[in-house]
């Protein structure tokens, strides 16, 4: 064990509580960090350890403002909160599954365009526009960051995608669903020309993830701040988004789509618990049923199929064989969100939509 400085979730708006945490780091690269689960790397060259001690100040997530000492401190911090964070989230699952998802690399400080801040989760495909070959398994890359918000304090604070627990714990969701789930049967298809697309049930579980491990409703209530909460782009978890907000189709943005999956199951897990089950074991259940979800086909890739694997109610079938018992409560949680077994994505919005319009007299 090494010891290290990283935030750790706290509850509010900002990039969480400092604290000297113990992480447990096989190798001490130049810019790297190598786990047993996973490979933390800052791309940008130069060198970042020359020992084993991995204690730094997040200097307010560096960037262009601060001098260049601050700014290293901050990338180093960087490479050590990501790897506590992608530690933390793999170990939570592999508990849970009874099994280690397949090494997952990060990459930080990818992309030099200005436009781009956040984290992605690429498979290798030709049409990625990737420089570097991406690994089989599925890569994390995080950007440099482009702008600035307020932390505690009235701070200014860079954000720094690796300072950001939120889009860390998002994108290691997505390495979950690949490997369990493979909504889009990834696992069929050329290793090298896997596909990126994400469907809704993607996002929405890599969100529901997030709130798990963050212990909060508000994912992303630090950097989407200035989205107010009733708007679906700030993407809080909430009862209030049900299935007349579910859009579908090709063009529409699946993140938005797959906050209400994650409400749903945000309300599964607050009803199941209020029943008296250990929150835990909801979170054992979501992942056994993507396990399921992952099982269960034909293996094939004709479009009936892929269509198939986009329904929340195939999601949510698998939920209630994962654990009969918890079946009840999770059932009558989804439907207060317009999801029942059995029916399409479209069927569902219609249900839902009718039932709105019903609701509010229109
Ligand atoms: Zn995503």
């Amino acid at each position: 064990m090494t010891r290290a400085t990283a935030y750790t979730p706290d509850g509010r708006p900002g990039p969480g509580q400092l604290r000297e945490i113990n992480l447990d780091v096989l190798q001490v690269g130049r810019a790297e960090l190598v786990l047993p689960e996973a490979t933390i790397r800052d791309e940008r060259g130069g060198t970042l350890f020359d020992n084993d001690v991995l204690v730094f100040d997040p200097a307010s997530g560096g960037g262009p403002l601060v001098s260049a000492a601050a700014d290293h401190q901050a990338r180093a911090f960087g490479v050590v909160n990501t790897a506590f964070h992608v530690q933390r989230a793999l170990r939570f699952v592999a508990s849970l599954l009874h099994r280690p998802l397949p090494h997952l690399l990060v990459r930080i400080g990818m992309h030099d365009r200005p436009s781009w801040g956040g984290g992605h989760y690429r498979l290798p495909n030709p049409g990625n526009g990737e420089a570097i070959p991406v690994r089989p398994a599925g890569e994390v890359h995080l950007g440099r960051g482009r702008a600035f918000l307020t932390a505690p304090g009235r701070r200014r604070y860079f954000h720094a995608p690796a300072h950001n627990a939120a889009i860390i714990y998002h994108e290691v969701g997505h390495h979950l669903c690949r490997h369990t789930a493979d909504f889009r049967l990834n696992r069929l298809r050329p290793t090298q020309r896997q596909t990126n697309t994400k469907i809704a049930l993607d996002e929405g579980c890599a969100d529901v993830m997030t709130a798990i491990l963050l212990r909060t409703d508000d994912i992303y209530g630090w950097h989407r701040r200035h989205i107010p909460v009733w708007d679906q782009r700030r993407r809080k978890l909430d009862p209030r988004w049900t299935m007349a907000h579910f859009h579908g189709g090709r063009h529409q943005d699946p993140h938005a789509d797959g906050t209400v999956w994650a409400s749903a199951c945000w309300s599964a897990r607050q009803g199941v618990t209020a029943g008296g089950a250990d929150p835990v074991r909801f979170d054992a259940l979501l992942l056994r049923s993507l396990e399921l979800a992952g099982d269960d086909d034909a293996a094939s890739r004709a479009t009936p199929t892929l269509l198939r694997r986009r329904h929340f109610s195939r999601l949510l079938a698998a939920m209630t064989r994962a654990d009969p018992q918890l079946a009840p409560g999770v059932l009558a949680a989804m439907a207060a969100h317009g999801i029942r077994p059995g029916v399409s994505n479209s069927d569902l919005r219609k249900t839902a939509r009718a039932e709105h319009a019903k609701a509010v007299g229109a």
